[in-house]
């Protein structure tokens, strides 16, 4: 058993290229197999979380679907509250929303209107930055919430896309670059 420390170089290697996926001319970053390495995958929660200590965050925000798993894993390593950000018309109780431009057309993000007390201290945790648009409608979210948001972090970031412009003044951090 190796128990050195995870880098990002690691995780970069595991992660796979799916050439046109969902569509053509997407590369798909596929995850999955640094979900299946329990070594990979505990190491990139340490990495998400390397800035925080145990309590001193009250919840970590996860975005539908695959932020959902790295985000909740990171809120029980934190002791905190784990916050689904959710596509539209799934959360069951009354919802904020969030709208957003698409490549072609807009989606709509929405967390529950309880989710988050004023002032709650909060990370903010997805798989991927790639444009922007899905972060900065949960960041709008969170701030509808008064939430204090403490950190910003992706496992992927694809800088050739510039998200990041889409979240100005936000502690934005990413483990692995494109
Ligand atoms: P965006 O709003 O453009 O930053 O898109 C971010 C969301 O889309 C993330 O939640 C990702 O899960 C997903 N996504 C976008 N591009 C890719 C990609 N090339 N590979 C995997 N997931 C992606």
């Amino acid at each position: 058993m190796n128990n050195s420390p995870v880098t990002a170089a690691q995780i970069a290697h595991a992660i796979r290229n799916v050439p046109d996926f969902p569509k053509p001319g997407i590369q798909f970053k596929d995850i999955t197999p640094v979900l299946a390495d329990a070594r990979l995958f505990a190491g990139s929660i340490d990495l998400l979380t390397e800035e925080f200590a145990p309590g001193s965050v009250d919840a970590v925000i996860g975005i539908d679907a695959r932020g959902f798993i790295f985000a909740a894993a990171a809120a029980t390593k934190l002791k905190a509250g784990f916050v689904p950000v959710r596509k539209k018309g799934k959360l069951p109780y009354q919802t904020l929303e969030q709208d957003y431009a698409l490549e072609y057309g807009h989606a709509t993000v929405a967390m529950h209107v309880d989710a988050l007390k004023p002032g709650a201290r909060v990370l903010l945790i997805d798989d991927l930055l790639a444009t922007g648009g899905t972060a900065a409608a949960a960041i709008a979210l969170m701030k509808k919430l008064e939430a204090n948001i403490l950190g910003v972090v992706f496992l992927i970031e694809l800088k050739f896309l510039g998200g990041r412009g889409k979240l100005p003044g936000q502690p934005v951090r990413s483990i692995v670059q494109y």
